[in-house]
């Protein structure tokens, strides 16, 4: 069957035809394809067509598609059983990993999905402090969590409703939403409700809102604010961690959050998330604390060995730098080819992850973000797609690049793209 065919089939059966809402290429148009077989930095449609990919299955390819170390780690699980119910080997092996690549986990609990790890870090930060409040900041997506599905970028932004249906009032009044980079809005806040705030959460480095980073001395400023009122600072770390640095933006920006929420590359492509942080906190957590949390298949062992050998050839390879110069290539030769057509562009690159707003100005929040031109970007969307090269679905979503993408990949995507930006 074709895309379109097995789309057709697929809206009878699924509401919007898809199992997340972004995929089904609502804020670009069209309809999605459909993809059989990936490999290293390709998708290969039903239709017959490769398409370079820059989507990354939202993140967490980062060694490319189907990387035979880990296929064969998988493979090797699988030999003896899918699941046990019970501790195994992998959960220590991943968890010590863990703990020697992320700076400010002293102990790590594993889950099946990066909104399991923020939901989870939302609750011990309550249970541990005895507060109710937290704060989020407007275009930091933290997954589809009731508490944090206010002002949450990403995929809900892209449809228009940041504030889901199904979502009690008297939940959302526990949230309360701030401004990125919005320093002294901040410092009021805490001057005034302070010692009533549970938590903070934010992607320190916000992507899911297209790329945005924060001013020098803003993440500082908070950690510093957090620790004068006893409240627990949260990175999420879904889409940074083992992205940006081994041990995420903590490491590269030296800020030692309470608590971290990790996701994404941690799965090596299976279903996983986790969250960890200070001892003392992380005991909180039931057996030992007042705090619940549990999962049936949490610590799975093919989704361990997956994600042991992920982080492991991360550790073996130190991919960063190469990452950041194909970056860098992107990036200069999107930025080249704006300027040679007078249209003004933003964008924002660090190592492997690039985002574009078609905006004059650098984009520092949310408000920048939604008012930059989404036209330009759908048809700059369609034109890639056309050629061969596959950008999110979004203009709010980052582009990913992996250690599978060669130099010839990433050649014709930044032909593609200059192409893109002349004919658009
Ligand atoms: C993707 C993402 C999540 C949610 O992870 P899921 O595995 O989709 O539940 C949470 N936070 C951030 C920053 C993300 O990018």
């Amino acid at each position: 069957m074709t895309s379109e065919q097995l789309f057709q089939k697929a809206l009878k059966l699924m509401p919007g035809g898809v199992n997340s809402p972004v995929r089904a290429f609502r804020s670009v148009g069209g309809n999605p394809f459909f993809v059989s077989r990936a490999e290293g930095a390709s998708l290969y449609t039903v239709d017959g067509e490769e398409l370079v990919d820059f989507v990354c299955t939202w993140g967490p390819a980062i060694h490319g598609h189907n990387h035979p170390e880990i296929k064969k780690a998988i493979s090797i699980a699988l030999d003896n059983g899918t699941s046990f119910g019970t501790p195994n080997p992998y959960e220590v092996e991943m968890a010590e990993k863990i703990l020697s690549m992320v700076p400010s986990i002293e102990k790590v609990r594993m889950c099946n999905s990066g909104t399991e790890a923020t939901m989870s870090c939302i609750r011990l930060a309550r249970g541990f402090t005895k507060r109710d409040k937290i704060i989020k900041f407007s275009g930091c997506y933290h997954g589809h969590v009731d508490s944090l599905l206010i002002k949450a970028g990403s995929g809900a932004l892209t449809l228009g409703n940041p504030d889901s249906a199904g979502i009690p009032e008297s939940f959302a009044r526990e949230t309360i939403v701030l401004e990125l980079n919005n320093l002294a809005q901040l410092t009021e806040v805490f001057e005034k409700h302070g010692f009533e705030i549970a938590s903070v959460i934010l992607e320190p480095y916000p992507a899911n809102v297209g790329l945005i980073f924060p001013d020098t001395g803003f993440l500082r400023k908070l950690r510093e604010l957090c620790t004068n009122a006893g409240t627990l600072l949260i990175f999420d770390e879904v889409m940074t961690g083992f992205r940006v640095s081994p041990g995420g933006v903590q490491q590269r920006e030296n800020i030692t959050p309470d608590l971290t929420a990790l996701g994404k590359i941690i799965g090596g492509g299976l279903p996983v998330g986790a969250f960890g942080g200070k001892a003392d906190i992380m005991d909180y957590l039931a057996p030992l604390g007042p705090v619940y949390q549990a999962g049936t298949l949490s610590g799975n062992p093919l989704a361990m060995a997956a994600g042991i050998t992920g982080l492991r050839l991360l550790q073996e390879l130190n991919p960063y730098e190469q990452l950041n110069q194909l970056g860098v290539q992107i990036r200069d030769a999107l930025l080249s080819a704006a300027n040679k057509k007078g249209l003004p562009l933003q964008v924002p690159q660090i190592g492997s992850m690039f985002s574009m707003f078609f905006s004059e100005n650098p984009v520092r929040n949310y408000d920048d973000a939604i008012a930059s031109d989404t036209k330009l970007f759908q048809k700059l969307f369609r034109y890639c797609l056309k050629n061969g090269v596959y950008l999110p679905p979004s203009p709010f979503e980052t582009c990913f690049i992996s250690t599978a993408h060669k130099d010839s990949a990433i050649d014709k995507a930044c032909e593609v793209l200059q192409a893109g930006i002349a004919e658009i």
